[in-house]
């Protein structure tokens, strides 16, 4: 199988896969991929990702003027030629519109808190990418803005972008934001997350280096600097300062109700770590006891 062949049936599987995850509904979404140095091959307008055929697929310069192909190419694909222009180093771009990761464009929360090791070994953070009118010069610049040190973004009130080496990294760093964005809503749900201390973060962030993993920018989850920082250079995470601790309790929300006592491995329940912590300050006294107390608190006041 030639190498065009098998972008074109890497396009198809990827579609496939978008469409049987109900990453994308109807026609939406769209994939592209580098095919040499000068053209790309993407998936054509006004067609379902699930039910595409390899002759499908557009031809298009990196200009995109259409070089080959009876469709013509993805309403998107400003968008999909500004990240080409911009990321050398990247050859697949997938955009979808994963429900629960496009639920947090919509609510406008960024999946940027240092929650799982895994996605900030490899993605960092997840940025939102401000709202632009689909298919307008005005969602490639809102995207130009985060894609230099992000192989991920939201898009604000619209849907997901990833980009990657080949069509099947890009798509499974879609599958990590979707995944990703399921646990943040339980957690958030549940009415706890716990926060990675920001040390730790730093050691994930080696680990890069150790498993050669790539990333467009080193993650910056420092306070001070995060607030200053650019995201055009640095992908910010909030992770808190953790004082020697690996876990610390999330401090973005303390709304948090208490937690549920948790199931030990003796078959006893035990408080969770933050019920122990609160359980040290508390002072436990009998309706007696406290009868007594309110009254020589009344006795003194007299
Ligand atoms: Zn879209």
């Amino acid at each position: 199988m030639s190498t065009e062949s098998q972008l074109r049936a890497d396009i198809v599987e990827v579609g496939r896969r978008m469409y049987a995850r109900g990453y994308t509904a109807s026609n939406d979404g769209n994939i592209s991929v580098r095919l040499g140095s000068d053209r790309l091959l993407m998936t054509p307008k006004n067609v379902c990702k699930g039910f595409m055929t390899p002759d499908m697929m557009c031809i298009t310069d990196l200009d995109g003027r259409k070089l080959q192909g009876d469709r013509d190419p993805s309403s998107e694909m400003l968008m999909h030629l500004e990240v080409y222009r911009r990321r050398p180093d990247v050859a697949a771009v997938v955009h979808a519109h994963p429900p629960t990761a496009t639920g947090f464009a919509v609510a406008g929360i960024p999946l940027d808190r240092a929650v799982l090791a895994e996605v900030l070994c490899t993605l960092g953070s997840i940025p939102i990418a401000e709202y632009a009118t689909p298919s307008t010069q005005e969602l490639p610049d809102a995207v130009a803005k985060y894609i230099k040190a992000h192989d991920g973004m939201l898009l604000a009130n619209h849907g997901a972008l990833t980009v990657g080496v080949d069509v099947l990294g890009a798509y499974y760093k879609m599958e990590t934001i979707e995944h990703f964005a399921k646990i943040s809503l339980v957690a958030r749900m549940l009415g706890r997350e716990n926060l990675i201390a920001r040390e730790e973060v730093l050691r994930l962030q080696e680990l890069r280096g150790t498993y050669g993993i790539k990333a467009p920018a080193p993650i910056c989850a420092d306070d001070t600097t995060a607030a200053a920082s650019d995201p055009a250079s640095c992908q910010v995470v909030q992770a808190p300062e953790g004082g020697g601790s690996r876990l610390v309790a999330d401090s973005i929300d303390r709304s948090s109700p208490p937690s549920l006592p948790r199931k030990e491995a003796g078959g006893s329940y035990g408080a969770t770590p933050a019920a122990d912590e609160a359980a040290a300050g508390e002072i436990r006294l009998t309706y007696r006891e406290l009868s007594e107390l309110i009254e020589d608190a009344i006795r003194s006041l007299r």
